[in-house]
Parts: C-alpha cells; structure tokens; sequence
C-alpha cells in the first residue's frame, strides 16, 4: 500500500487482523508496524501467536 514492496501471506494476514479484514492494498510489516506504533518484531510475534491459534490467514 505504502512502499511497493512485495508481500508475504503473514505480512497479508497480519494487516487484514489489524487494520480491516476486507482489505485490499496492504502494508509491509515494516509500514504496518509504523502505521500501529509498533516494531516489525512485535508484529511478528503476534503473526506467529495468530499461527499458533490456527488462524487461517497464517497457514
Ligand atoms: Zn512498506
């Protein structure tokens, strides 16, 4: 959505978690994380709970 740069389904999961679940355009992590005041290490800690929980925008 911000820089161009090509996304993984973690990076596609955790925006549509946080931002808005019918989202189209998304954030990389390291825009997602600026965007909600937090660091692409949090973020990825939450995609990996999200994982752990079997969410299946994380497989
Ligand atoms: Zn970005």
């Amino acid at each position: 959505m911000k820089c161009g740069k090509t996304l993984t389904n973690d990076e596609i999961g955790i925006h549509k978690k946080m931002i808005n679940r019918g989202a189209t355009e998304f954030f990389c992590l390291r825009c997602l994380a600026e965007f909600t005041h937090s660091t692409e290490d949090r973020l990825r800690e939450r995609i990996e709970h999200f994982r752990a929980q079997g969410c299946l925008l994380f497989q």
